[in-house]
């Protein structure tokens, strides 16, 4: 070990780290031990806000390797040829705790992996779910808080949770996922990614194809049953971070292999689902899943808040060749992810290292709080006479038509009302009988802890929704619930 001069914070050497300065041996502290002021001060700084969502979290850096020829869709170079390689680094979370909660509590979890491309950062910011519970950025602020804590008892609510989910059928098929096995996941190396939204891409043709991204474990699916998860909450609730940590520590490195699936610009029109509605799924079956590449996370950063707690995602990050959607969620998380950073980070988070571009960046951003200012004395306007940045046009989004429309406040067609379906065959189709009866086990356990005047009210209403999306599954949920169930009221839900 290479011996260090112990210094200031402005790399002065000092003598003394442990007695404050003193008129006398017994005497008060002096204003003038600056050493004092500076640690002190320091330490009441450490902390930056947390993130109002996905604030417990595990972070590593690894490898993304092509496998597979996608080049008929993008132009994308990472895509370009088989064997083309890339770093990226990962973050998992779950969603409602705070930076201090357990790790295995019923939540989605979050799965967004930075991609270190040579034409810039591409961020894939999704979770281990293939949809999410509202299809609109303008219900998330309310939709978070009835996950986070009442505004009086400071506790979770499950009467908050059932009300609003209850009054929004749109949330029913993530609820399902949520509710079934795969809502507490055996750390994060035993469960999927997923871009959860529609993305598009574009090839060299410059045609555009709609697209999802699927991250499927190489370790397989394994879940925690509430039993063991409560335990293990109560015994380490840093549990995924610790088998994240040991996995990579011990040579035993997670991968994912990532999938597409793409709708072409013409079958989107025909699609019976709106394709850009997150609360959907695109059937296997009718789109395959289309195999693209390795993920192989390899290395535990050396610095957990520098690495992790500094990471900044958004999916607004996409470079040449793969392009947004018309998906509301992702438009408005467009705004809202990077709005977060400068709020949490500051101004200039993109300078920090795992933010920042390995190849650099140039631009007329300058300055705001910890600015590097990487262009020194460059040019900081456009149009200048001095410098040679150009802007490429070969780089320019194919514009893209949507149903002849015009920028409005559309109602929701019935298409897109329907909330029943797809739940209905995730109950019916994807889960063994056992599935179901932990399924059914789980909600009922969740919803007989509503409480309050309405829970009659609250139960009634997401009751109809079970219903709905499935008549057995309504009924065992009712009878968990011990409600009686009106043979009449049960078909007039069915309408
Ligand atoms: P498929 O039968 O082709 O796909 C079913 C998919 O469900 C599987 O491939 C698997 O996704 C996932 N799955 C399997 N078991 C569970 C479980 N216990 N909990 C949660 N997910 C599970 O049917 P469809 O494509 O027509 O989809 C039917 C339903 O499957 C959807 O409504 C949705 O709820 C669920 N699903 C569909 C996905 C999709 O992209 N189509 C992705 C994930 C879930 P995976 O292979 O990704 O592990």
């Amino acid at each position: 070990m290479s011996t260090k001069k112990l210094t200031t914070a402005q790399g002065n050497p000092y003598f003394e780290h442990q007695d404050s300065q003193t008129v006398g041996p017994r005497g008060p502290v002096l204003l003038q031990d600056y050493l004092l002021q500076e640690n002190l001060a320091h330490f009441v700084r450490e902390r930056i806000p947390e993130r109002v969502v996905h604030a417990k979290g595990s972070g590593a850096y690894g490898q993304f390797t092509v496998t597979h020829d996608i080049s008929a869709y993008t132009k994308a170079k990472l895509f370009s040829k088989i064997g083309n390689t890339c770093t990226t680094f990962t973050r998992f979370s779950t969603v409602g705790g705070e930076k201090g909660s357990a790790d295995t509590v019923r939540d989605p979890r979050g799965f967004a992996t930075k991609f270190y491309t040579e034409d810039g950062n591409w961020d894939l910011v999704g979770n281990n779910t293939p949809v999410f519970f509202i299809k609109d950025a303008k219900k998330f602020p309310d939709f978070i808080h009835t996950q986070k804590r009442d505004p009086k008892t400071n506790l979770k609510s499950h009467t908050s949770i059932w009300d609003f989910w209850s009054l929004n059928p749109e949330s029913l098929h993530q609820v399902l996922i949520l509710m079934s096995d795969r809502g507490i996941p055996d750390g994060y190396r035993y469960m999927n990614g997923y871009g959860s939204h529609t993305f598009s891409m574009t090839n060299n043709e410059n045609q555009k194809f709609w697209v999802k991204f699927h991250l499927k474990s190489e370790q397989g699916i394994r879940n925690f049953i509430d039993d063991n998860a409560i335990r293990v909450a109560g015994e380490n609730p840093d549990y995924a971070q610790e088998d994240l940590c040991k996995a990579i520590e011990n040579g035993d490195f997670p991968k994912w292999k990532m999938y597409i699936q793409i709708i072409k610009e013409e079958e989107a029109k025909e699609f019976r689902w709106n394709p850009f509605d997150v609360t959907k799924v695109w059937p296997h079956s009718e789109f395959p899943l289309l195999e693209v590449g390795v993920l192989e996370l390899n290395e535990m950063p050396n610095n957990y808040f520098t690495h992790v707690e500094q990471a900044a995602f958004s999916p607004s990050q996409i470079v040449d060749g793969i392009g947004f959607s018309p998906d509301k969620m992702l438009q408005g998380r467009i705004f809202s992810y990077p709005d977060a950073q400068r709020y949490r980070l500051g101004v200039n988070y993109h300078q920090i290292p795992v933010n920042s571009c390995p190849m650099g960046y140039s631009n007329y951003q300058r300055d705001g709080a910890m600015a590097l200012n990487p262009a020194g004395s460059a040019p900081n306007y456009h149009p200048n006479s001095f410098d040679a940045i150009k802007a490429d046009e070969s780089y320019q989004q194919k514009a893209y038509e949507i149903n002849n429309s015009h920028v409005d406040f559309y109602n929701r067609n019935e298409t897109d009302d329907d909330h029943y379906t797809q739940p209905g065959l995730f109950y019916s189709k994807v889960l063994n009988t056992e599935e179901k009866e932990r399924l059914v086990k789980n909600i009922v356990d969740h919803m007989s802890k509503i409480s309050g005047d309405l829970r009659e009210e609250i139960i009634n209403r997401q009751l109809c929704h079970f219903f709905r999306a499935n008549i057995e599954l309504g009924m065992k949920i009712a009878m968990g619930l011990q409600i009686n169930i009106d043979a009449n009221a049960m078909n007039h839900s069915k309408k």
